[in-house]
């Protein structure tokens, strides 16, 4: 009975799709990235030092412009927030355990290829600058997904902008946890530092380095497929 009931729904499932999608899908599983925007409502995240802009601000533009240049890439994309809202509700006694937690049910739900988590850093060292990608060190996908999106920034904004570049660094963070899938935590620069945070505040820049971070993912998930 259990299998006359899933055939039934395969079939429904089949009649109700387009022609077109079925045949790309049967062809090619949709491959779902989820972006999280870091932050948001209540907890803005750290500051601006010469604007005191808010890093939630910030990772919200971030997300959505890299979530566009994926789509344009044929994935699908699931964002864990669209608005400058946080996830918790009103009630919630613990809002920033809730808003995490939401998070986390939202990675679950999409099942997703993998999980991008955008920042905004600071440090104590105005001079301090530069983008930064962080995975979970018990997952070697995670840190070779890091190691592709690190080496991508290092060579498009660290090299020409601060003069460096920077490895990609193990953390033990929550939302690195939450899927099988590789997951990093894009830091995209120092918001303590003057110019990282007239370069963020630009919005030509910010499309540059959101399309940086979408060709190395682009590539690593080629490679792995
Ligand atoms: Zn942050």
């Amino acid at each position: 009975m259990k299998w006359a009931i899933a055939g039934f729904a395969i079939i429904f499932a089949l009649l109700s799709a387009p022609a077109a999608a079925l045949a790309v899908s049967a062809l090619e599983p949709a491959r779902t990235v989820v972006v999280d925007a870091g932050h948001g409502g209540m907890d803005g995240g750290v500051t601006g030092v010469n604007t005191g802009v808010k890093e939630s601000d910030l990772n919200l533009v971030m997300a959505k412009l890299l979530g566009e240049y994926l789509e344009s890439g044929g994935f699908d994309v699931v964002y864990t927030r669209r608005t400058s809202g946080g996830l918790y509700k009103e009630g919630d006694v613990n809002k920033k355990s809730a808003d995490m937690h939401r998070r986390a049910e939202i990675i679950s739900r999409a099942d997703p290829v993998a999980v991008v988590s955008i920042h905004m850093n600071t440090f104590f060292q105005k001079s301090r600058r530069g983008a930064q990608v962080f995975f979970d060190p018990s997952s070697a996908k995670g840190e070779s997904l890091a190691l592709a999106v690190q080496e991508e920034l290092n060579r498009t904004f660290n090299l020409p902008d601060a003069g460096r570049g920077f490895s990609p660094l193990g953390a033990d963070k929550f939302i690195l946890q939450q899927s099988s899938a590789p997951s990093v935590i894009v830091e995209c620069g120092f918001l303590s530092n003057p110019s990282d945070e007239a370069h963020l505040l630009d919005a030509d820049y910010r499309a540059r380095f959101a399309y940086s971070i979408f060709v190395a993912i682009a590539a690593y998930l080629s490679s792995e497929a």
